[in-house]
């Protein structure tokens, strides 16, 4: 048997490794914590403690569009590899395309149906595995809605105001209140109290551990904040509080405008790579990436404040380098190349170090991503979009499961609060 009590693999700078067996009574901490006590990122750590319990990992993805590169590094390659390396007899693993928070923003009639196939068709491309996951539609398990209707008598306003979420999507300053004029007229009370529905999904499935992008961060210490609030209020322990998992790859940054992060609802699809972009529009996107005009003959340097875009392309880099050089490593060696060859940093084409750069990401990128538009592709194809095709099938088994899990939470939350029957 295995490892009874790690829940996935350890990562080293920048990626996951996979597990080796444990005593049954040492429980490894997945990873080591840095600012926040429940957030954890790479380093894996040692800690015995009395008796491993169950794990459950959930994260969620919107139905919003083709998952992009910034969606795989900061949350998707992680699911893979957890499902990969995590205990079956220790660890259930539950991810969700979560529609009812699609629908917090204005959507296209016709949109969300097909967004929420084709998300589950790049869902099972990347290789998850719906025999081993739970894999399932939020709406079609209703104790989601139904937790965050109760957590949401125990939520504060004043926390959820200051939340940022709301407050880039309808593109307003950070210091935005809710009660100034433009928030008043566009903002929506859905869009305002996702995050309590965010955190009805992580908390009716038990999940000891989320995999999520820096952007969520935010919202699962919001998430533990309703759980002492929950439970404090029904005097008991009937929820519990989910550690957060951050990739390494915290945050990729969108191609044309460095400073925001890469998202399916930016409304320039040149400012994001999709799963199923071909090559050539791999490398047209990359080639474009907005970069800086600091002169030449500084090369290429790794300074995410000064140079947000080269920078953020070294980030890439880093992520997919085989001997995991880090971001400055890869900077040096580019101009050290560039140098030797050429005798200066300023040169032209091929030699000039931000085109190699933009060169080099392009080829890594494509050889990640041609496996997964090639398995998307087939998935889609040989389903035909068909009612009752292999599609529909994962997902309704994927909400049988997954009512099950809502629903052990659900009788007990029911029962701590004073409903049904
Ligand atoms: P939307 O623009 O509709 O909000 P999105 O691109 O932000 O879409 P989500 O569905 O909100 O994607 O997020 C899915 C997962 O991907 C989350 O765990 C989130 O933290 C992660 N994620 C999203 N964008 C990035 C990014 N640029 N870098 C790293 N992780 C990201
Ligand atoms: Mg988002």
């Amino acid at each position: 048997m295995k490892s009874l009590t790690r829940p996935y693999g350890l990562m080293c700078r920048h990626r996951l490794t996979s597990l080796t067996t444990r005593a049954s009574n040492l429980q490894q901490r997945p990873y080591s914590s840095n600012s926040s006590s429940e957030t954890r990122t790479a380093t894996p750590t040692a800690t015995p403690t009395k008796k491993a319990q169950r794990q459950v990992i959930f994260s969620g993805i919107q139905p919003t569009g083709i998952p992009h590169l910034g969606n795989y590094l900061g949350a998707l390659q992680q699911w893979k590899r957890m499902q990969d390396s995590a205990d079956p007899e220790t660890t259930d693993l539950i991810f969700s395309v979560v529609d009812l928070h699609a629908i917090t923003v204005p959507q296209q009639r016709g949109n969300l149906k097909k967004w929420k196939r084709e998300m589950l068709a790049a869902l099972l491309a990347i290789g998850l595995d719906p025999k081993r996951c739970t894999i399932f539609y939020q709406s079609m398990v209703p104790g989601h809605s139904e937790l965050q209707w109760i957590l949401s008598c125990t939520a504060s306003t004043g926390y959820l105001s200051r939340m940022t979420q709301w407050k880039s999507k309808l593109q307003l300053a950070d210091d935005a209140h809710m009660l100034d004029d433009k928030a008043k007229s566009s903002l929506k009370h859905g869009l305002f109290s996702y995050p309590i529905l965010q955190a009805a999904d992580i908390l009716v499935h038990r999940a000891t551990h989320v995999p999520v992008g820096e952007d969520q961060r935010q919202h699962l210490e919001f998430a533990r904040e309703c759980v002492t609030n929950f439970n404090h209020a029904y005097k008991g322990k009937v929820l519990v509080a989910p550690e957060t998992i951050l990739s390494p790859t915290k945050r990729v940054m969108s191609l044309q405008l460095p400073t925001k992060k890469m998202s399916k609802s930016d409304p320039d699809p040149s400012s994001r790579i999709l799963l199923t972009d071909t090559p050539s529009e791999i490398h047209a996107k990359i080639l474009k990436a907005r970069t800086d005009s600091l002169t030449p003959s500084l090369g290429i340097t790794f300074d995410p404040i000064q140079r947000p875009g080269v920078s953020n392309l070294l980030q890439l880099l880093s992520h997919f380098d085989t001997q995991d050089r880090s971001a400055q490593e890869i900077a040096a060696q580019i101009n050290a190349e560039v140098m030797g060859n050429h005798g200066g940093l300023g040169g032209e084409g091929e030699e000039n170090p931000l085109r190699k750069l933009k060169e080099r990401v392009s080829e890594v990128v494509q050889r990640e991503l041609n496996p997964i538009r090639e398995k998307y592709l087939k998935l889609l194809q040989e389903d035909g979009g068909k009612e009752g095709g292999y599609l529909d099938e994962v997902i309704r088994e994927g909400a049988r499961k997954a009512n099950e899990s809502a629903e052990r939470t659900m009788s007990r939350v029911r029962r701590a609060v004073e409903l049904g029957a």
